[in-house]
C-alpha cells in the first residue's frame, strides 16, 4: 500500500514537474514573441537593431577583449595541447556567460557558440569532434542542461563538426572552484573525471576540448589526461573566456 502511494507521488511529482516545465516554455515563448531576444544587447539588455553582431550593442562589443592570440602550448603528461580562447575573463565576458549559467537564457548559448565558431574558423588548430566538458549530474539536473554543452552543440552547428556529448563523464562533486589557489583547484579536480559511454567515438580522432572558463586550466588538464586513454589522434583545447591564454 505504502509503496502504491510512493508510486503515485512519484507520478504526481512528475505530472507537476512536467506542468512546470511546459508552462515554463509556454511563458519564455511568449516573452520571446513579445521582446525578441535578438532586438535586445544580450549583455546589458540595450535596445539594437537585428544587424548587430552576436546581438551586442557597440558598446559592449567594444569591451569584450577580444582573443586573436597564437595557440599557447600546454605540455599535458608529456603531450602537447595547443589552448586558445575567444576572449578574455573580464566583466562584460562574465555577464554574457552568468546569464546562461544563472539567469538560465538558453538563446546566449546560440551566440556564445557563434563567437566559438568564429574564432575556430580564425585559428590554425584542425579537428574532427568537439568534446565539451561534462557537469556533476546533479548540478546538471538542478540547471536543466550543460551550458558547455549546448554552446558547443550550437558552435558544432555552424562548423558542422560532430559534439561528442558523452566522451567524458564526472565521477565526483568538486568544491567551487572559486577562491582556491591553483594547487587546491587541481587537488579539488583529481579524480574528478573518467570516460564516457561514448569514449570509444574519439579513438583516433582530433579532438576539440571545450570549456565556457578557463581561470587556471585545472579542469582542462584533468580531462586532457583521461581523454588521452581513449586514445585520441591529438587533444587541443578552446574555452570561450580564458584568464592566460
Ligand atoms: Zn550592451
Amino acid at each position: 500500500m505504502q509503496g502504491i502511494q510512493i508510486f503515485c507521488m512519484r507520478k504526481t511529482n512528475s505530472l507537476w514537474e512536467g506542468f512546470g516545465r511546459y508552462t515554463k516554455q509556454l511563458c519564455s515563448s511568449i516573452l520571446e514573441l513579445i521582446f525578441p531576444s535578438h532586438l535586445y544587447c544580450a549583455i546589458c539588455g540595450n535596445i539594437i537593431d537585428e544587424t548587430r553582431p552576436y546581438s551586442l550593442c557597440d558598446h559592449c562589443r567594444d569591451h569584450i577583449g577580444w582573443r586573436l592570440k597564437e595557440p599557447f602550448i600546454a605540455h599535458v603528461y608529456g603531450e602537447a595541447t595547443r589552448c586558445i580562447s575567444c576572449c578574455s575573463y573580464g566583466m562584460y565576458e562574465r555577464r554574457l556567460i552568468f546569464r546562461l549559467k544563472y539567469n538560465k537564457k538558453k538563446s546566449t548559448a546560440a551566440i556564445m557558440g557563434e563567437i566559438v565558431a568564429d574564432r575556430l574558423k580564425y585559428s590554425e588548430i584542425e579537428y574532427d569532434i568537439i568534446v565539451p566538458v561534462p557537469m556533476e549530474k546533479s548540478k546538471e539536473r538542478k540547471r536543466g542542461f550543460n551550458h558547455a554543452f549546448l554552446i558547443a552543440k550550437e558552435a558544432g552547428k555552424i562548423l558542422e563538426k560532430p559534439v561528442v556529448e558523452h566522451a567524458l563523464t564526472r565521477t565526483k562533486k568538486t568544491r567551487a572552484m572559486r577562491g582556491l589557489s591553483p594547487g587546491e583547484r587541481r587537488a579539488n579536480i583529481s579524480g574528478a573525471f573518467a570516460l564516457g559511454r561514448e569514449a570509444e567515438k574519439i579513438m583516433g580522432k582530433r579532438v576539440l576540448l571545450f570549456d565556457d572558463i578557463c581561470t587556471t586550466f585545472a579542469t582542462g588538464e584533468e580531462c586532457i589526461r583521461v581523454l588521452h586513454d581513449a586514445n585520441p589522434e591529438s587533444i587541443d583545447f578552446i574555452a570561450f573566456s580564458a584568464k592566460n591564454f
